[in-house]
């Protein structure tokens, strides 16, 4: 990537600050229980993705809403250290979002408070015109209020911006925002909660949901599948599939996001689609062999000597 014409990457959603708690089993109501060890990671759907992004050389701006309390100027400052533009993030009077993550046996149980998430409107998308105008993608996700995506993506296409919508974590969204929605990204979970399908897991069960979400007027779809890789399906009936890289799993949160900051850094930088999904799919399997979402991800130079 041309670090003179660094491709420029709008990120609209959520910044959260994870709890990770480990302990010997999950409390039953009214119980208490001695954990092991508690650590704070930063998270969200739109700040990993943003970090994602510029890891891989994108000129990121970042709009979004953190609390007035310790954890907002924690997570803004993480954003910044990866050199990403906080001007759009909203500083508010209540809490920042947390994830809250009890860890025990192998399995967990998460409570997330939307908090600061919460209350990013679309006036503050309005009122960040500015960092959407000047950007070539604009990447938005579910964690935040369904009216302020729907802003950011009517605001981008209004602009000519190239849009990507991960429908994450819920899957469903209102047909209509298809229409500002250059490529719709869901995991196989949520393409599921999409087209009211049980499952996916039989390829042509998903060319099937695929289409149906192509008829409901979605463009272009990139469905996440996990060890599997991804496919691209676009509406003309073309296919692109990437298989999954094989590689020693050590931790898989925040596949996804890796996969869509890669995905939106090499698209803005000027790489064809199917190029892209190639990027998008060798970064997220470079992040699963390590611990952590935002620690996992990799920079341009360290994802290049992994391909070779
Ligand atoms: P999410 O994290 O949103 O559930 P996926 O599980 O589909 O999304 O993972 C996103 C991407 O991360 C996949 O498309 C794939 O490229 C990569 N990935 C995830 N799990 C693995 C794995 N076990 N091995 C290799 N790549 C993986």
């Amino acid at each position: 990537m041309n670090e003179a014409v660094r491709p420029v990457v709008a990120v609209v959603g959520s910044i959260n600050m994870d709890f990770v708690v480990e302990s010997p089993l999950f409390p039953l109501p009214g119980q208490t229980v001695l954990g092991k060890s508690i650590s704070y990671f930063p998270g969200g759907k739109g700040a990993n993705q943003a970090v994602a992004a510029a890891r891989l050389g994108a000129d990121v701006r970042m709009i979004g809403a953190v609390g007035g309390d310790e954890f907002g100027g924690k997570l803004e400052a993480v954003l910044r250290k990866e050199g990403i533009d906080t001007r759009g993030v909203r500083v508010t009077d209540g809490a920042t979002g947390i994830a809250s993550i009890l860890v025990s046996g192998g399995e967990n149980t998460i409570v997330v408070v939307p908090g600061a998430n919460g209350a990013l409107r679309p006036e503050d998308v309005h009122g960040n015109a500015g960092l959407i105008e000047a950007a070539d993608i604009v990447l938005v996700q579910l964690e935040i209020p369904f009216e302020t995506v729907e802003a950011a993506l009517r605001l981008a296409k209004t602009a000519g911006k190239k849009t990507v919508l991960n429908p994450a974590p819920a899957g469903v969204f209102p047909d209509e925002w298809l229409q500002w929605t250059d490529i719709v990204t869901p995991n196989e979970t949520e393409l599921a909660a999409l087209v009211g399908a049980e499952r996916l897991d039989d390829p042509a069960v998903l060319e099937s949901a695929m289409r149906k979400l192509h008829d409901r007027g979605a463009e272009r779809i990139i469905v996440t599948l996990g060890a599997n890789g991804a496919v691209l399906s676009a509406r003309n009936g073309e296919i692109v599939r990437v298989p999954g890289r094989k590689v020693e799993v050590v931790d898989t949160t925040g596949a996804g996001d890796t996969f869509h900051g890669a995905l939106a850094a090499a698209w803005a930088g000027g790489a064809s689609l199917a190029e892209a999904l190639q990027t998008a799919v060798d970064a997220s399997a470079l992040s699963v062999t390590r611990q952590g979402a935002q620690t996992g991800m990799p920079a341009a130079a360290e994802l290049e000597r992994w391909r070779r």
